[in-house]
């Protein structure tokens, strides 16, 4: 895919580079100030760019500094493009023969330069990453010159010059194509995204879509008197941070990683398919504890649910203690510090960071305290952090690293259920899972928290309790479902906010056929898998692709195009699901799918801004919104609000605005200085990008503990 399209925009840059070298060429004849000429305003651009990331801005004499770098840049860049003119100009005197090995050459550069852009610190650094996306064009660029005669004919120029002037409208038909969008918007397409980002403007809004009723759930229908339950047991809850559903039995040098898990695993249920609702320890513990979507409802501003899993057991009398480290909650816990204030609910809470040992050793303390209380019913649960970055196992690789600390963590449970079997006399139902699983680079990445694909969200899930029959289940099951089921398990009702379902029709003998839908999340993608298909959407670059999981596990082969029909009706799965979540926040449709990143509600939001019949907040959050998207035709239209008579409407239209860089808010972002709330004034000095008269409300929001 990417070959042929970094192929025809390289020849575009080429073309374009060639056009401009030959209208320059009587003023300057000398090539090499010919090429500085060229690259001197784009690279000292990137030299002054260079010097505004704090470190750099540090530095003394920027004067001196920033005037030298862009110096050194554009003369390397001088020098380097004479010399490859010279080596093209050498290679074209040749033979076709030489030619097309020197230009297989070039393209091979390309494709090298193509890959370091995709495995060298993948995701970080925007600049090397233009850069290698830039030298990448530039190879292609060579290739297709080894083939341009000298002095290009008249009908070569028009031909270069109606490719240019057609390119923008060619972009926009090519935008139409799922796998286009996939390798220019995706996560994992580095190489063209700057170019395309520069193109937003020129591309058409993605269409909305009608919204199609939610699905029903498949465990209507089941006598619910056979489902199993041991009422009054103790429920053990086993998080393994990070752990992938792969790891689970997963033989290395001959021997099982999780011994302990596999013997639980055979006698329990597996649920094979399971998801995080978000790829991060925060949302997808809470969400576990909740059993609610929080990715999706945190920002859509609703109430939060403020039982949890341990609450509804501790009202039930169960006793309730956790050991975990509320390192947990590090990725946006401040959206979430109902919970982490109050420990997800559990009567005891025990934060002290330690390894496996010592969190085995922590949970056999506190079954010795139920104990010691006379044994009442409980609910304990134990988090494990040692598969998580940085791995603190050994081993030659980040992964032998990685799975070192899950044998770890397996053989320090070992000991820790040894003991709540030799000490506990009620029935004791175990429930092992993970908040997330790890990336090892599958799909140009490492890490969790940044992909919706099977090694970032599939974690393992194992129930086991007495006298069950061991059973795979392969129907897709999510961390939601857990909560309302460990009630069920022990005969409690899950309180009516848990939107997860109770898994428990599955673990019977003849379990529901009918296919089960399940979402995640993470940013602004949205993920929703029926067997065999899943399908990932991005709600603000509109990128859909669609995997078939039996035949292509590893997610590999983008089938948006060539499955239209599954793919629409997952779309409109996914449309249902969020349409039901946003329904029940204030503010309307467009308000609530704004909030959750959906482009296809720009307009919405533009006409939402400027009908004055609504309330002033609610039009203000729409421009809030619509700022978010970084359109800037659509922000540009946002400048009569400037003159409003609603004054948070004024403020946030000029907020979006002065972000977009445009000078028509710089006066009013001056007077937002000195107005409150202070949170409102630090979005104001942050809008006027490097004015001076920023600087005080800056320093005071660097102080702020808000
Ligand atoms: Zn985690």
């Amino acid at each position: 895919m990417l070959l042929p399209l970094g192929a025809a925009l390289g020849a575009l840059v080429g073309a374009s580079a060639l056009l401009a070298d030959a209208l320059l060429a009587r003023a300057l004849p000398r090539p090499l100030l010919r090429h500085a000429a060229l690259s001197s305003l784009p690279l000292s651009l990137v030299a002054w760019l260079l010097f505004t990331g704090g470190r750099m801005r540090r530095l003394p004499a920027q004067w001196l500094l920033r005037p030298l770098a862009a110096l050194a840049l554009v003369a390397s860049a001088a020098l380097g493009l004479t010399l490859l003119r010279k080596l093209t100009a050498a290679l074209r005197a040749r033979s076709l023969r030489v030619r097309v090995f020197g230009a297989a050459l070039f393209v091979a550069a390309a494709q090298l330069l193509h890959g370091l852009d995709h495995r060298v610190l993948p995701r970080l650094y925007e600049y090397l990453h233009a850069t290698l996306g830039a030298l990448t064009l530039l190879a292609f660029a060579c290739a297709a010159s080894l083939f341009a005669r000298p002095r290009p004919s008249r009908p070569a120029v028009a031909l270069a010059v109606l490719g240019l002037a057609l390119s923008p409208w060619a972009f926009t038909r090519l935008d139409a194509w799922p796998n286009v969008r996939a390798e220019v918007f995706g996560v994992h397409a580095p190489f063209v995204r700057h170019l395309a980002l520069a193109l937003t403007a020129l591309r058409p809004a993605p269409v909305a879509r009608p919204y199609a009723p939610p699905s029903i759930d498949p465990s209507a229908g089941v006598d619910r008197s056979a489902l199993p339950r041991w009422e009054g047991a103790h429920v053990l809850l086993v998080t393994i941070d990070a752990m992938r559903a792969d790891r689970l039995g997963r033989v290395v040098d001959g021997r099982s990683l999780t011994p302990t898990l596999d013997a639980l695993a055979a006698r329990g249920t597996v649920f094979s398919r399971t998801y995080t609702q978000a790829p991060h320890s925060s949302y997808s513990l809470s969400s576990l504890h909740t059993g609610e979507y929080l990715h999706e409802t945190v920002p859509l501003g609703q109430r939060q649910p403020l039982t949890t899993m341990a609450e509804s057991f501790g009202r039930a009398g169960y006793a309730t203690a956790a050991v975990f480290t509320r390192g947990v909650f590090f990725t946006e816990g401040e959206r979430l510090t109902p919970y982490r204030d109050r420990d997800l609910g559990f009567t005891r809470a025990d934060h002290v960071d330690r390894d496996a040992r010592g969190q085995a050793d922590a949970l056999v303390r506190e079954l010795d305290d139920i104990v010691r209380r006379g044994e009442p019913p409980s609910l304990a649960w134990v988090h494990f952090f040692d598969a998580h970055a940085p791995y603190q196992g050994r081993g030659a690789t980040p992964e032998a690293q990685y799975d070192d600390g899950i044998r770890h963590i397996d053989a320090a449970l070992s000991t820790a259920l040894d003991h709540a079997r030799s000490v506990l006399r009620r029935p004791i139902i175990v429930a092992v899972t993970a908040d997330h699983g790890e990336e090892f680079g599958e799909h140009g990445g490492v890490y969790h928290g940044s992909t919706l694909y099977e090694e970032q969200v599939r974690v393992p899930l194992i129930i086991a309790a007495p006298g069950m029959s061991p059973r795979v289940v392969t129907q897709p099951a999510q961390l939601i479902d857990l909560a309302p089921t460990l009630l069920g398990l022990a005969g409690l009702t899950p309180p009516a906010s848990m939107r997860g379902t109770d898994l428990r029709p599955w673990m019977l003998p003849s379990p529901p056929s009918a296919p089960r839908t399940v979402f995640a999340s993470v940013n602004t993608r949205v993920m929703v898998v029926r067997l065999p298909f899943k399908l990932i959407a991005d709600l603000t670059f509109g990128v859909e692709e669609l995997y078939d999981l039996t035949r292509d596990p590893t997610e590999r082969r983008n089938l948006a195009e060539a499955h239209r029909s599954e793919r629409s009706s997952l779309r409109a799965s996914l449309d249902a699901w969020l349409a039901a979540l946003a329904a029940e926040s204030g503010g309307g449709a467009a308000l609530a799918r704004g909030r959750l990143g959906d482009r296809t509600v720009a307009r919405d939001l533009l006409a939402l801004a400027r009908d004055r019949s609504r309330p002033a907040d609610t039009r203000a959050e729409a421009v809030t919104l619509l700022a978010r998207f970084a359109d800037a035709s659509l922000i540009a239209s946002l400048a009569p609000l400037l003159r409003d008579a609603s004054p948070d409407v004024r403020a946030e239209a000029a907020i979006a605005l002065g972000r977009a860089g445009d000078r028509r808010a710089r006066p009013a972002l001056v007077d937002l200085l000195s107005s409150d709330p202070p949170a409102r004034r630090w979005r104001a000095a942050l809008a006027l990008d490097g004015d001076p008269r920023a600087t005080e409300a800056l320093t005071e929001a660097l102080w702020s503990d808000d």
